[in-house]
């Protein structure tokens, strides 16, 4: 059996691996000259990990992480809000990790049969019968997995109608800095803005920052070191300490809720699915979880036990109801983040004071308890 996996991103990888691990025939189409990932970190949360154990991959994504869960919340001016226990969210659900994005696509990638991966072919179009026209011609498969992120050609073939994906009002900015190290991540939440950091395994730091702004608006490093002047130290200092050819800037994008996953031979992964505002650190584990569980639920239709189509319509089951509630639960969490007036920001504040650590704890446990 053949599957086609449009998107060489972390989801397309892992879903390539997944399947290819069950005894499938894998090839990867990738519109990029390389398999690459963007210059920045990437938090692989409990159930992320499960995923990428699952996949065989844990000591090698272990071995270029750090183990940090999150400290806490810090008011711009340096108080917490909240200081959580981190042993007990260990203790609770398991490591917490931080690592370079391209060491994770690497793993991927060698995990790989080099002949499965083809880069530099741009998918045009998808038909839900498994047929895939390509910039080098066309070919089908038995399931095509559209796993090429938030614009995806595979759904704005196979879902015409589906709304495009929507900016919530927020844009993003990611460096990593060489300067002083951290020994946990931080987020500091302002008014409409906030900074966040955590320590990479070569010891730099990995930081972003999120501030409300008209969609479109370009702010280089000098705009984003006036926005985050009088902020608590080292948030100052790392800004100071970025280099102004690698910040990264990018609007915050969801996708509205599609009622489908799947159609007919295709189905959508990752962000092409399901893309959530960064706010959890949650889209690549879901997109994890995704691959995962549709390799295991495919494995009917490749022994002949059952329709492609079938399966795949409880692959849009198992996924569809998770991780459109995550992706609502992210949203909710950027609009108390990003309040903007004096008196809901000192309201929520003020909330946050008063929610005690075993409360947050437990709250992470219907995202982070997710088991294979
Ligand atoms: C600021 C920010 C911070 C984040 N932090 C975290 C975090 O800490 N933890 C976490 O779990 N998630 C995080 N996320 C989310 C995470 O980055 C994404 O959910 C994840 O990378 C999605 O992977 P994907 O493979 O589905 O899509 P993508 O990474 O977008 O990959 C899609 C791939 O498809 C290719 N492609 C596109 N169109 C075509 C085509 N027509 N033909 C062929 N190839 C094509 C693209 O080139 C790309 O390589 C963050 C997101 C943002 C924006």
């Amino acid at each position: 059996m053949h599957a086609l996996i449009i998107g060489g991103g972390i989801g397309g990888l892992a879903a390539a691996l997944a399947l290819h691990r069950n005894g499938w025939q894998v090839r990867v189409l990738e519109q990029a000259p390389a398999f690459t990932e963007v210059g920045a970190g990437l938090s692989i949360q409990p159930n992320a990990l499960r995923a990428l154990e699952s996949l065989g991959l844990g000591d090698r994504v272990r071995a270029h992480a750090v183990a940090d869960a999150p400290v806490g919340i810090r008011r711009s001016d340096g108080p917490w809000l909240i200081r959580n226990d981190v042993d007990r969210i260990t203790r609770r659900h398991g490591p917490w990790l931080t690592l370079h994005r391209a060491d994770l696509l690497d793993v991927l990638l060698q995990a790989l049969p080099s002949d499965a991966l083809q880069s530099g072919v741009q998918v045009r179009q998808v038909r839900r019968d498994g047929t895939v026209i390509h910039a080098d011609g066309t070919c089908t498969a038995d399931v095509v997995v559209g796993a090429d992120g938030l614009h995806s050609a595979t759904r704005r073939s196979v879902w015409p109608d589906a709304a495009p994906p929507r900016y919530v009002g927020y844009t993003t900015w990611r460096m990593i800095v060489t300067a002083r190290p951290v020994e946990g991540s931080v987020e500091t939440w302002g008014r409409g803005a906030r900074f966040g950091y955590a320590p990479l395994a070569d010891g730099r730091v990995y930081c972003y920052a999120m501030a409300n702004a008209r969609q479109g608006t370009a702010v280089g490093l000098g705009g984003l070191r006036r926005r985050f002047a009088g902020w608590h130290d080292p948030i100052p200092e790392f800004l100071d300490a970025a280099d102004p050819d690698a910040v990264l800037q990018h609007d915050t994008y969801e996708l509205p809720d599609l009622d489908t996953f799947v159609a007919g031979r295709v189905a959508l992964l990752g962000d092409a699915a399901h893309a959530m505002t960064p706010n959890l650190g949650q889209g690549a584990g879901q997109a994890l979880e995704d691959a995962v569980v549709l390799a295991r639920i495919l494995e009917p239709a490749r022994t002949g036990g059952a329709p492609v189509a079938e399966a795949l319509r409880a692959y849009d089951r198992a996924r569809r109801p998770r991780t459109q509630k995550i992706a609502r639960r992210s949203r909710r969490l950027g609009e108390m983040a990003h309040r903007t007036s004096a008196s809901l920001a000192f309201a929520r504040d003020t909330a946050l004071l008063m929610t005690p650590p075993s409360i947050i704890a437990r709250s992470m446990t219907p995202v982070l308890n997710w088991t294979t």
